[in-house]
């Protein structure tokens, strides 16, 4: 890792963390292919020179650079890195907040991750993580990272009654819960928060805010941050006409850990893989069910009574439905480790049943 020396460090001040992605990317012919580009090319300081004079006067920054990688190729030992490291700077008495560039093609699965890691934490402490990112790279002619980082940096800063500490996101202009983010379109400004129930950054929106503070009543303890090297092996298959038996069969006699099934409609799958789904269940392999519409609810015993022990991932996407059964496969393995008998379906189910926000 390296860590980028920043005269703030010893008095109060906002941390920006770089991971990557388009935001810190350069595209070779900017004005005639800004979207032929290649991500995590500048370094978080130099992003931060572009804004800092329009940064209001009394916020001090410090920044580090923890990857500069396009986010497609996030891996699980760099969630661990960055789960550690937001820990460790949230307990620091001189950090106020935390903001996160990073690329939007994975940042539902960071912003589930941090959530479910740190959200009760970062409350508990009235701090605020806010991830950002941007669909144009540095050095287009209309780059959205500037004005994205300016306004994660705002609303990192602004004062908790304003808005409760937690983990959110910012993107054009928008502010939402980070659990919520969704990239569902492939070039569009607010792809990664289009489709999230969310607030204008400028005038936050009272019904949201008051969804915000519901989840995050019901969000009462954090799960371990796992290993780097000891993430469950988890994978998703998803059901579509035509679907074979052996997508699912394929898998019975590997070492994974669990399956995330992205149903159709309400999270029904073909019936082909029934019979090999009750074979994966009985060789203990986990079960979750979501829908692949990308929207929506997938509820229990819905649309057809749910296999035995196999969960639905209530607001959850695929992605999102998958780092949360790793980590609830985790926290059952540490649970174990400390004497107590509880099980991945106990942890993944306290995290179905989180309201919906707004
Ligand atoms: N592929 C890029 C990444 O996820 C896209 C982005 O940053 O928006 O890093």
């Amino acid at each position: 890792m390296s860590t980028i020396p920043s005269l703030s460090e010893n008095s109060p001040h906002i941390l920006v963390l770089g991971m990557g992605g388009t935001i810190a990317g350069l595209a070779a012919s900017p004005n005639e292919n800004p979207l032929q580009y290649e991500a995590g090319q500048v370094e978080v300081d130099a992003l931060l020179a572009h804004v800092r004079s329009a940064i209001p006067t009394g916020i001090a920054l410090a920044t580090r650079q923890l990857a500069n990688i396009n986010s497609r190729n996030l891996s699980e030992s760099l969630l661990t890195r960055l789960g550690e490291e937001i820990r460790k700077e949230l307990a620091n008495p001189l950090v106020r907040g935390v903001v996160v560039t990073h690329g939007t093609d994975a940042i539902e699965e960071t912003g589930i991750f941090l959530q479910l890691v740190c959200g009760r934490y970062a409350q508990d402490l009235g701090k605020r993580v806010i991830l950002t990112g941007a669909m144009l790279p540095a050095n287009a002619p209309q780059a959205d990272g500037p004005s994205n980082l300016l306004d994660a940096i705002r609303w990192a800063s602004t004062p908790v009654d304003n808005c409760p500490g937690g983990i959110y996101a910012v993107m054009d202009g928008r502010g939402c819960m980070a659990m919520d983010l969704s990239k569902r379109h492939t070039t569009a400004l607010n792809a990664p928060i289009a489709a999230s129930p969310s607030s204008s950054v400028g005038l936050i929106n009272p019904s949201w805010l008051s969804g915000v503070k519901a989840l995050e009543a019901a969000w009462q303890e954090d799960l371990p941050i796992p290993k780097g090297d000891e993430w469950p092996w988890v994978e998703i298959l998803t059901s579509h006409s035509g679907a074979r038996s052996e997508t699912i069969s394929h898998w019975l006699d590997t070492r994974v850990q669990g399956l995330v099934l992205a149903g159709s409609g309400m999270g029904g799958f073909h019936d082909e893989w029934l019979k090999p789904l009750a074979g994966a269940a009985k060789r203990g392999i986990a079960l979750v069910r979501t829908s692949r519409t990308g929207a929506g609810l997938t509820l229990p015993n819905i649309p057809e009574k749910d296999l035995d022990g196999c969960l639905a991932s209530g607001k959850l996407s695929a992605p999102r439905a998958r780092i949360a059964l790793q980590l609830a496969l985790n926290a059952e393995k540490q649970a174990k480790l400390a004497g107590k008998s509880l099980t991945w379906q106990d942890f993944f189910a306290r995290i179905a049943v989180l309201p919906e926000v707004g």
